[in-house]
């Protein structure tokens, strides 16, 4: 695969074979062998071989292969002859990381994080399979998929601020509960407020270094200041919609003339009524998504509050924001001098609008949106600015991790439990785990080093940078 360098942290797979669009990468000359170890590069060349995608379609530093489109891709197309594609939003819909501010410093945490650890590994369900607190009937899951953080709200489980520092403030109208399947459905409601597994996590995290203080401090953020991570998505009930919707959109393919790349590699007009479809009840689980997040929220608000004595709003437990990476969304972009209405695939990719974008609410209107980009256990995670030059170039987004450079499978053989629980211990890290054998293969050297991901992100404008987190302790399903 043909890539040519045409800036220090911009690579372009120039248009050939059936491409309409060239393919761009944003990455490292360090980075660019981990690149191309994989089918990565061949999917995202795929993605731009798709009917009516527009501009390019985007690669991040942290792209790894996936089913169909490859983990770190954003894409767009046009409404009238673009495409829908499942495989273009992931399996986990809305997977995404909010991230909570305290007004508590290190110290004052560190003297309980034993306790406050053992409190949230008991009341925050984890692990495969497990289940949520409470289960909800059919009809209340229902609502919930329509009404997003609204039905947390009414339920008294969110407060105002939490919708306006969430990204659709946390609900997308399309939503239809009635395209779900009562399977998907059964998943979801016993799945409501539970973490899940593998690489979703719980972190508590101290803010190690601030990069730009004017706009940590606008954003509520400082120095020494503790910081909760939150990063799950729709688990079963995603899953399932995902599945559905491929089994019943890939007979349909032929007959609109699409070609199938690979299994997974679904795609439908967007006008078809199965991509409708499919939308209607992507929507739907993105809304679980983040109503999953927010019971999560209340949890960790609940074991502060009860270890320090006091009401969470008094700690200052207000949300910093919550984005999703596995989604796909109408917005508004310039392609060729036209200011149009477009459907964005993001499958691990991160939205990153300006200051002044009008999907902005609130600060955020002013300061522009907070990027989320975890990195592993032990190095730590950033929290950065999206750009005007992101909007321009990468449809207003950026990665969304530091991304996998070993597979689960080799990261089992290579890393031991004890050894890693040790080597954390030995930066002060505290790691409670449900299921040893999966935690081994979310060990920190699976992934990618995050400031080598943020690097080309930076440097080439897309992103600026607000602060880095380091963790403290560390909850793996
Ligand atoms: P994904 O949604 O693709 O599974 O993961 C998002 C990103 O989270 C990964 O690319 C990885 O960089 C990061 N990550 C995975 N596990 C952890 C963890 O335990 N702590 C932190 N801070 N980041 C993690
Ligand atoms: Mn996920
Ligand atoms: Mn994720």
């Amino acid at each position: 695969m043909e890539l040519v360098r045409e800036s220090t942290y911009r690579y372009v797979i120039p248009p050939h074979e059936e491409m309409r669009v060239p393919a761009v990468v944003y990455t490292t000359e360090d980075l660019l062998p981990l690149l191309t170890k994989d089918e990565a590069l061949r999917q995202l060349a795929n993605v731009a071989r798709l009917p009516g995608v527009v501009r390019c379609a985007v690669g991040m530093p942290d792209m790894h292969q996936g089913y169909a489109f490859p983990i770190g891709t954003v894409a767009a197309f046009d409404i009238e002859e673009g495409v829908v594609s499942p495989g273009g939003v992931g399996f986990d819909i809305n997977c995404g990381v909010r991230v909570i501010r305290t007004s508590l410093t290190a110290p004052e945490v560190k003297r309980v994080l034993e306790e406050i650890g053992n409190i949230l590994f008991a009341t925050v369900p984890a692990g495969l399979g497990s289940r949520g607190l409470e289960k909800f009937s059919h009809k209340e899951a229902r609502r919930a998929m329509k009404k997003g953080l609204g039905w947390a709200l009414e339920k008294g489980m969110a407060v105002e601020e939490d919708l306006e520092a969430t990204e659709e403030e946390g609900c997308l109208r399309d939503a239809d509960p009635q395209l779900v399947s009562d399977e998907a459905l059964d998943r979801g409601r016993e799945e409501f407020g539970t973490l899940g597994s593998g690489n979703h996590f719980l972190e508590i995290d101290v803010v190690e270094k601030v990069f730009d203080p004017q706009k940590a401090k606008a954003l509520g953020l400082f120095e020494g200041q503790v910081v909760i991570w939150i990063h799950t998505g729709s688990r079963g009930l995603g899953h399932q919609i995902a599945m559905d919707y491929m089994e019943k959109m890939r007979p349909r393919m032929e007959s609109y003339g699409i070609p199938l790349f690979e299994r997974d590699f679904v795609s439908l007009p967007v006008k078809a009524p199965q991509s409708q479809a499919y939308l209607g009840a992507m929507a739907a689980a993105a809304n679980f998504a983040w109503v999953n997040r927010q019971l999560i929220t209340h949890r960790v608000r609940e074991a502060f509050s009860r270890v320090f004595r006091r009401p969470w709003d008094e700690l200052g437990l207000f949300l910093l924001y919550d984005v999703a990476h596995n989604i796909a969304k109408y917005e508004v972009y310039e392609v060729d001098g036209a200011e149009r209405m477009f459907l964005v695939h993001r499958k691990g990719a991160t939205r990153a609008f300006p200051a002044g974008h009008p999907a902005l609410r609130g600060i955020f209107r002013e300061v522009g949106q907070p990027i989320l980009l975890p990195g592993d256990m032990k190095r730590g995670s950033y929290v950065l600015l999206g750009t005007d030059r992101a909007l321009k170039e990468s449809f207003g987004s950026v990665a969304h991790g530091a991304g996998r450079q070993m597979s689960r499978h080799a990261a089992k053989k290579a890393f031991g439990f004890k050894e890693m629980q040790e080597d954390l211990a030995r930066e002060e890290i505290r790691l409670y785990a449900v299921d040893r054998r999966r935690a081994q293969e979310e060990a920190p050297g699976a992934y990618k080093d995050v400031d080598a991901v943020v690097k080309p992100l930076v440097g080439e404008g897309l992103a600026v940078p607000v602060v880095r987190t380091r963790p403290l302790l560390v909850i793996k399903g």
